[in-house]
């Protein structure tokens, strides 16, 4: 259940002070050097372009990116943000996916710890730590591509989808059938609330895309996660409408929130890929709430699954 579980891990704490400070250092600068990577992905798929050509260059000007305006974090900080040929300023989202990847590479390399007693231990918790890694850093792609664009690219949770099976039976997770179960019930859960929405409205409630990244979570955190992913995303997403609500009517700045969704179909080809001007109202996709929830599952679902299930237990047993 737990793809966490450090099994023969030790504490980073047990570590000499000098070598736990070392690796965890390393841990974040590896994956800020993912998020930069991430970066291109998040730019570069939904336009169906190569991820490796042509080399990074300035939107605005076209000056190619050199290697030492591009090293993580650091160079977004030393220009201040701005293109060092033209000046003109790039999204602040640049530098928060490669903190992000790095924090987030960083927080699975301490909770998977760093096992000792012999080499095999040490190979099983890397690959762990890379495998989860496709799954965090797809995660934050697949949200800022939602955000941005309101669809989620198949090659994203469909990739993961499989990355997921793939790590599950071939790495030394327990109960891999699980995993197998959790896609399953992840596709076939939310498909049978597109299926509704289908035969009884005739309009989509919710995307497809939605539907193989509930997929892509259940592959990677196993079927037993997915009620709190449920859960937590739309708790999170219903909070988010209402504070974006808030907003609106305190700054007046949208007429509302939601759109129809006739009004939301104007804006989607027949591929039902987004293609069109920005709708006059916000609209919140819920790919990224799931995929939040999906990262919260990871690190604390089990223990918060636990902690409510045991509150409820005393609740009714009075104990
Ligand atoms: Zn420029």
């Amino acid at each position: 259940m737990d793809p966490l579980d450090p099994g023969a891990g030790v504490p980073l704490g047990e570590l000499a002070g000098g070598i736990a400070l070392g690796l965890q250092i390393y841990a974040f600068v590896w994956g800020a050097v993912w998020g930069s990577f991430i970066n291109v992905v998040i730019h570069r798929v939904p336009l169906g372009a190569s991820l490796v050509h042509p080399p990074s260059a300035c939107a605005a000007c076209g000056a190619r990116i050199r290697w030492f305006d591009n090293i993580p974090i650091v160079s977004y900080l030393a220009l201040r943000g701005r293109c060092r040929a033209c000046g003109s300023g790039y999204s602040p989202r640049y530098m928060l996916v490669e903190l992000l990847c790095g924090v987030l590479s960083l927080a699975l390399f301490r909770a998977l710890a760093v096992p000792i007693g012999g080499l095999d231990p040490l190979i099983d918790a890397a690959w762990q730590w890379l495998w989860l890694q496709t799954f965090v850093y797809g995660l934050v792609a697949i949200t800022f591509i939602d955000l941005e664009h309101l669809y989620i690219p198949d090659e994203i949770s469909i990739g993961g989808l499989m990355l997921g099976l793939a790590g599950a039976h071939f790495l030394p997770v327990e109960a891999p059938q699980d995993h197998t179960l959790g896609a399953l019930a992840g596709a076939g859960f939310l498909g049978l609330v597109w299926a509704v929405g289908w035969v009884v409205y005739r309009r989509e409630a919710m995307g497809l895309g939605d539907v193989k990244l509930l997929a892509m979570i259940g592959a990677f955190l196993g079927w037993r996660a997915l009620p709190f992913v449920l859960f937590a995303a739309a708790v999170q997403a219903l909070i988010a409408t209402l504070l974006a609500r808030l907003y609106t009517a305190a700054t007046g700045k949208a007429a509302g929130l939601t759109l129809s969704t006739a009004e939301l179909d104007a804006h989607f080809d027949e591929e039902g890929r987004y293609d069109e001007g920005l709708p006059e109202h916000t609209a919140i996709p819920f790919g990224p709430f799931l995929a939040l929830a999906g990262i919260e599952a990871l690190f604390f679902g089990g223990d918060l699954l636990w902690a409510a299930a045991e509150a409820i237990n005393r609740a009714l047993l009075g104990q």
